[in-house]
């Protein structure tokens, strides 16, 4: 068994069910606290993928993202990013543009990119097509998910595509190593343990035979 750690932001306009989402996937029941200083909280768990252990550290913003960007302490070391808008809304939609233009000024190297379009149980509200938001995932290299926070349709498999890309992403890595190309060595070793004493710490153990490994057709696996 091979272990990963990794940390990923959750990016997107106000209001599109960013917090919604990291709730219903690290579970209801447990407190979220935020940090004052970097307006942003986070949670840790633990599961296991694919012969590995991963253990993911999940950001979740704390309204920063009205002013249309985070503090760099945000995206510092993160290896993968959730790019989240509203299928009701298109403004939301084209805003992520932004926050990609964000992520590739503020995170040096390789980032697996999940595009989500969150309120999919608002499917007669629509404005934003799942062919419009599936053409700018694969421009951008990004995983493309619809979701529905509040039925939870779709999360546990955004969650988990994004978790078996850094198991990806992380074997290129030790294969790039033993070329000796220099790449940044953050995956893997990510997570800021004296940093996450500060926080509220969830220890979520998902057996590998519980994540239920569904995997769409067409959906692809990036990196910036
Ligand atoms: P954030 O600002 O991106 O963190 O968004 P929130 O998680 O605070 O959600 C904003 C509003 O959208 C709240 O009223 C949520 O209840 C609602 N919401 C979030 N996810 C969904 C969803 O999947 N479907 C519907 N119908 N409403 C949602
Ligand atoms: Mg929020």
């Amino acid at each position: 068994m091979r272990s990963l750690e990794a940390k990923i932001v959750v990016l997107g306009s106000q209001g599109v069910g960013k917090t919604s989402l990291v709730l219903r996937y690290v579970g209801k029941l447990f407190p979220h606290t935020v940090s004052p200083t970097i307006g942003a909280s986070f949670f840790t768990f633990k599961m296991t993928v694919e012969n590995y252990r991963v253990k993911l550290q999940l950001w979740d913003t704390a309204g920063q993202e009205r002013f249309r960007s985070m503090a760099p302490m945000y995206y510092r070391k993160a290896n993968a990013a959730m790019l989240v808008y509203d299928i009701t809304s298109s403004l939301s939609f084209e805003l992520i543009q932004g926050w990609v233009t964000e992520l590739k000024r503020n995170v040096e190297g390789r980032l697996v990119l999940c595009l989500v379009g969150n309120k999919s149980d608002l499917g007669d509200q629509r404005a934003v097509s799942h062919e419009q938001a599936q053409e700018y995932a694969e421009s951008i290299d990004a995983f493309f998910f619809e979701t529905s926070a509040l039925t939870n349709s779709g999360v546990q498999e955004a969650f988990l595509q994004v978790s078996l890309g850094l198991i990806r992403m992380n074997k290129e890595i030790i294969m790039d190593m033993s070329d000796e190309v220099s790449v940044r060595p953050s995956v893997g070793t990510a997570l800021m343990e004296d940093e996450a004493d500060d926080h509220v710490r969830l220890e979520q153990y998902r057996r590998a035979n519980d994540t239920g490994h569904k995997m769409g057709s067409g959906r692809r696996c990036c990196t910036v």
